[in-house]
């Protein structure tokens, strides 16, 4: 049985837009083989909490249509998913590992660990742990009996090579000796990521655990905790870090971190993560567009590639842009509508909307840009007369128009350019001028048909309104 999961912290806004590319491969690798695809909230670093993380993480994945078959809101066969829930489970492991060996009781305090710090750090040293309390044979009853605050630390083995096969990185190894007796049990009694992240992989009876190459540094202590506790390994498989397209990490000030922003910002769920499937992967037959399913469908974990792929906006805006297009009219309607009530607080007109749709379509990128190129349709344009104060045939306009009987786009063509030959000026002057008139904006969707949606009473009565500036 394929089990995979995302084990996300609730220490931000939202689900970080990597965790996301993550949380895709998980859910496509579990589903492709028939697996589950499990969250589980690591709220384990009291300090860094951030109230509604979880709710929002658990929103986005289902948003983006990345719903868990486990997670802490559904429940499932090895709840709890949130490991503040599961607190006395990774202590009961701590303290055996203790008693196995391997790990041991430390009582350093903040102070001495500081001067530590301070000391290697001025002789150019790695900062970590010297090992003092590590042959000590402190007791757990002892400890408890005179009330000693103590950490439980890995007993790292000296001189061993630790082998990471990572599913495609192929063999990391790793020497003992490079490790730092890493902490396992806080003095709060609360776990490190280290010891939580094991217990729970395995008792969750993870199959794969496929996570971002941070974590790969990582992977040498879980093995040792594994071999400590006699557990099978899972097969790991570390994903490439998303970057900049300078290769810099992603960061805030290039891109949108939060997963939701995008979401705002008016792109598509699927497009999104058809872009984020691109990221060290290509299609075998080299598609560009294609949706889950489909991914889901050819897929294979083994053909991502580890260089860091470049998150670049402009390539996601395009990709949009296509999928917009593809989406039919009345889909795309509903989509455009949904997204304004959502986001923008704003109730649409449902048939102005389906009016609209097919003028602007080709223009879109993102659901955002309705409004760009539309917002004349719903209100009043404010128009910058000083472009257009100089026209000599404001009146002219008004008469052609009013005396076309068939409000439609053809006729509205037919008239202005009649009229155009009639007054002997420039086409293109002209109609810039007659857009900025209607619209509001040197730029719009097409003008002859916006101005059949708009109506001939709304037309007539901006060009009024200029005649009487
Ligand atoms: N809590 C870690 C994170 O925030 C999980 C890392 C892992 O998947 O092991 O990404």
């Amino acid at each position: 049985m394929i089990r995979t999961r995302i084990a996300p912290s609730p220490t931000g806004k939202d689900l970080h837009i990597g965790n996301l590319y993550t949380a895709l491969i998980n859910w496509v690798f579990a589903k492709k083989n028939k697996g589950k695809f499990i969250v589980r909230i690591e709220d384990t670093d009291r300090q860094r909490l951030i109230l509604g993380a979880e709710k929002q993480i658990l929103k986005t994945l289902k948003d983006f249509g990345l719903e868990a078959d486990e997670d802490p809101e559904k429940g499932g066969p090895f709840a709890p998913y949130r490991q503040s829930e599961r607190i006395n489970l990774y202590q009961k492991y701590a303290h055996q590992l203790v008693e196995k060996g391997f790990a041991y009781y430390c009582t350093c305090s903040k102070k001495r660990l500081e001067k530590l710090r301070k000391e290697q750090q001025e002789k150019k040293q790695i900062p970590r742990y010297d090992g003092h309390c590590r042959n000590l044979n402190l007791s757990r009853s002892y400890l408890e009996n005179k009330k000693i605050s103590y950490v439980i630390r890995l007993k790292v083995p000296k001189d061993k090579k630790i082998v990471v096969n990572d599913l495609i990185r192929g063999q990391i190894v790793f020497k003992s000796n490079d490790l730092d007796d890493q902490i396992l049990l806080k003095s709060d009694g609360f776990p490190t990521y280290h010891l939580a992240v094991v217990i729970d992989d395995y008792f969750m009876q993870i199959s794969h655990v496929i996570r971002a190459e941070e974590w790969l540094s990582s992977t040498p202590k879980h093995i040792l905790l594994y071999q400590a506790f006699d557990w099978p390994l899972p097969i790991f498989c570390h994903l490439p870090i998303l970057r900049n397209p300078d290769r810099s990490k992603l960061s805030k000030r290039k891109n949108p971190v939060w997963a939701s922003c995008y979401l705002k910002k008016g792109f598509l769920p699927q497009a999104v993560l058809n872009y984020l499937a691109l990221m060290g992967w290509s299609h075998p037959k080299q598609k560009e567009i294609f949706d889950l399913k489909e991914f889901t469908d050819v897929f294979e974990l083994k053909d991502i590639q580890v260089v860091g792929p470049a998150f670049d906006l402009v390539k996601l805006e395009w990709l949009n842009g296509e999928w917009l297009r593809k989406t039919n009219n009345s889909k795309l309607k509903n989509q455009v509508i949904e997204y304004y009530q959502k986001y923008h607080n704003k109730n649409l007109n449902h048939n102005l909307v389906k009016r609209i749709i097919p003028l602007v379509k080709e223009r879109m990128k993102k659901l955002s840009d309705f409004w760009f190129y539309s917002q004349f349709f719903f209100e009043e344009p404010n128009v910058d007369t000083s472009i257009i104060k100089n026209i000599p045939y404001l009146k002219d306009i008004y008469q052609s128009l009013l005396t076309i009987k068939d409000w439609k786009a053809k006729k509205i063509g037919q008239s202005m350019q009649k009229l155009v030959k009639k007054l002997g000026v420039k086409t293109g002057d002209f109609f810039m001028n007659l857009r900025v008139i209607i619209t509001g904006k040197e730029i719009s969707p097409p003008l002859n048909e916006s101005m059949e949606v708009l109506g001939k009473k709304k037309c007539l009565e901006r060009v009024k309104k200029i005649i009487k500036n």
